[in-house]
């Protein structure tokens, strides 16, 4: 049995969905709430830096609401949001504080991050709040996202903000055990996959588009996140939020869930960030030779070439 990523791994993010934050929607699940914020209360005390990246503020929103189902309008999605954040962060502040922790509240959308000025702010103070040792919580912030701003889940999210803080590792807990090669409720040939390198094509076929109706991503996007995190060298376990004592274990070295790796060597920060948020608006065609230069010698385009 290997031994899990996340032994050595100093700065974490930790993405929960939102089935598991809210009970599969039927309200905070603060008991769930109190045995994370313990467990990562130890690992803070193993001096390791952790992001939390929470889900939930639309399910606890429409909980609050009253409404029987999740709406299809986008602003009512969003007034569900912001009612559902204040219940979020209320108990994540009350759960941490048992132990001594303080909590921040960070809201993002992609906008935020593919400003160059704003994605360094967020940085700074993200790195400032770590070295402080308050639990930086991070979520969307649906309220003021449209489609087109929108990161639109926080699997991606989890990625993002791996990159961001170059973090050595994303933990992404979900209401599954994992990853299997087929969807286990479909097929019973399905084998649970133990260990994988992260950005392997295989992965995508095998996670289908499988998700729960409370939250918004399924195992795809899990696998998408874990390739996106691997840019920056994070690894990625997905494994199941219900597992007892999981972030303790993953950190004593027990191999638990699906560990994807990190194999290529991390892009340079720089690079990354245009990578994942360079808005394209043109379109610049090149010819063999500049093609070439560009990609086998690792050149630049200048503009007297253009
Ligand atoms: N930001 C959304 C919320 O807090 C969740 C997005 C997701 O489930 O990935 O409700």
């Amino acid at each position: 049995m290997s031994v899990s990523v996340i032994a050595s791994a100093r700065r974490l993010v930790v993405k929960v969905g939102s089935s598991l934050v809210t009970n599969d929607g039927r309200g905070l699940d603060h008991e769930r709430l109190a045995l994370w914020s313990a467990q990562i209360a130890k690992l803070v005390a193993l001096n390791k830096e952790i992001v939390l990246v929470s889900s939930g503020a639309i399910a606890e929103g429409i909980k609050r609401l009253g409404w029987a189902k999740r709406p299809k309008a986008l602003n009512e999605l969003q007034a569900a949001a912001a009612v559902g954040q204040m219940g979020l962060i209320e108990a994540y502040e009350r759960s941490f504080r048992v132990h001594d922790l303080a909590t921040a509240q960070i809201l993002l959308t992609h906008a935020d991050l593919a400003d160059r000025e704003r994605y360094l702010n967020a940085r700074s103070t993200l790195r400032t709040l770590l070295a402080l040792k308050v639990i930086p919580i991070i979520n969307e912030n649906d309220t003021v996202t449209t489609d087109e701003i929108k990161v639109g889940d926080n699997d991606t999210l989890g990625a993002l903000v791996a990159n961001l803080i170059e973090a050595d590792a994303l933990i992404i807990l979900t209401d599954q055990p994992g990853l299997y090669t087929a969807d286990p409720r479909k097929n019973p040939q399905a084998e649970f996959v133990h260990d994988a390198v992260a950005g392997d094509p295989k992965l995508e076929d095998m996670a289908g588009g499988a998700g729960s109706n409370v939250g918004t991503g399924g195992m795809l996007t899990k696998i998408l996140a874990a390739k996106r995190a691997a840019r920056s060298g994070a690894h990625t376990v997905i494994v199941s939020g219900r597992e007892p004592d999981v972030l303790a274990r993953l950190a004593a070295g027990e191999a638990l869930g699906s560990q994807l790796v990190a194999a290529q060597a991390p892009m340079a920060a720089r690079r990354q960030w245009l990578a994942d948020h360079l808005q394209v608006v043109g379109k610049l065609v090149l010819d063999a030779g500049a093609a070439h230069a560009l990609k086998a010698q690792g050149k630049s385009l200048l503009p007297i070439g253009v």
